[in-house]
């Protein structure tokens, strides 16, 4: 409740000596000049004294009645609330205090126009004491500022995150939309998780509209704590992620082939018997003139790439089981898509030589290193 949040923002500047009921009691004869008897509901107790005392208290901690508020606000006294802030014995450093203290509420706040400023402020409060709905518009609206001013350091991180997938618990709405020109854009919202908390990279997500509009008006604590626990996992996976792109597989191919190019003859070991295992893996009859290229090119470099592989791979440079396992997905793909061995082996070595850039005879050579080491074919004799 905005009532609520700014009075216990300004007390410890004004009258923070005063004790709860006193520092209420003096604020409303600030803003307002209705008679103290007619503050509080007529019930009679037995004591006068402490029933008043917890009506300030109560006023405190939730905000005057909505009765109350509505007379507050028909006999406001403006001038004399801006007066007695900007009273001459008040200091400035007070005066700063207190425009800080409401600073999260109100835009352009100074020393010098916080007695004005704090009592528009208040008298918005009251207002949305009077009537409710106004307060979810101003939340609404004051979430949706937030959100778009965090699109632009974190959005696509947190689209990253949730595969442009709304983050809400049961909710499964795209957060792209598709253009009429056939382009799709990002449609989504940034939702502060914890709304008592900063909004750091830890308690945002990305969410759909509708839910980004039902948790801003109402949610509890489950739906807060499931909202963390789906934060926590979207976390946990970019760490993932970025643990195996640190030596990422395009790149880890790319070191490879380019170490090839830099292969001097005098340094090399051939194999020094025939290759066996092509004859299983490529149809001599049918492809002659494949299986002779890749038995060539195994005899000839299948133990120097083995080797810059290794050494790459011991300096963090190149990702082995990731790649192979990658190539061998890729060879399955297009396996499954019926493409002839030929086809598939220059397909291959067309996507190494898009990810190198290095000339395509390294591509092929290395393409002949994964079917000699089996990533590249299946036995076709089995
Ligand atoms: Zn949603």
């Amino acid at each position: 409740m905005l009532f609520k949040e700014v009075i216990h923002a300004i007390h410890p500047y004004l009258m923070k000596d005063a004790d709860v009921p006193e520092f209420m009691r003096n604020f409303i004869q600030m803003i307002c000049n209705i008679p103290e008897e007619e503050w509080y509901t007529k019930r009679d107790p037995s004591s006068k004294e402490s029933y008043t005392d917890a009506s300030l208290r109560k006023f405190y901690t939730s905000g005057p009645s909505k009765k109350l508020a509505k007379k507050m606000l028909s006999r406001l006294t403006k001038d004399n609330f801006i007066e007695s802030i900007h009273e001459p014995n008040r200091e400035d450093v007070v005066l700063d205090g207190l425009a800080n203290a409401i600073k999260p509420f109100t835009d352009g706040v100074t020393k010098e126009n916080v007695g004005a400023e704090l009592f528009e402020l208040l008298k918005r409060s009251l207002e949305e004491i009077v009537d409710p709905t106004l307060e979810n518009t101003r939340r609404e609206q004051e979430a949706r500022n937030k959100s778009n001013l965090l699109k632009g350091k974190y959005g696509s991180g947190l689209l990253d995150d949730c595969n442009s997938t709304c983050s809400m618990p049961g909710c499964s709405h795209h957060l792209q939309k598709l253009a009429d020109d056939g382009r799709s854009n990002p449609d989504y919202e940034i939702l502060v998780i914890n709304e008592k908390k900063s909004p750091s990279y830890q308690n945002i997500c990305a969410v759909c509209h509708d839910c980004f509009e039902k948790y801003i008006l109402k949610h509890t604590a489950k739906e807060r704590k499931e909202l963390e626990s789906v934060k926590k996992l979207q976390m946990d996976a970019r760490d993932a992620r970025s643990t195996i792109s640190e030596i990422d597989i395009d790149e880890g191919i790319k070191n490879v082939i380019e170490s090839l190019a830099n292969l001097k003859p005098n340094t090399m070991t051939s194999l020094n018997y025939e290759p066996t295992f092509i004859a299983n893996k490529i149809d001599e009859n049918a492809n002659f003139l494949l299986a002779e290229t890749v038995k060539n090119y195994v005899t000839k470099f299948f133990f120097s790439i083995n080797k810059v592989m290794q050494n790459l791979s011991r300096q963090n440079q190149y990702p082995d089981e990731l790649v192979r396992a990658e190539i061998k997905t890729i060879c399955n793909r297009l396996e499954m898509k019926g493409l002839s061995q030929i086809e598939i082996y220059e397909n291959i070595s067309r996507h190494l030589n898009r990810i190198t850039k290095q000339n395509i005879i390294y591509c092929n050579i290395v393409v002949c290193y994964f079917i000699q080491s089996c990533e590249v074919f299946h036995d076709i004799t089995q």
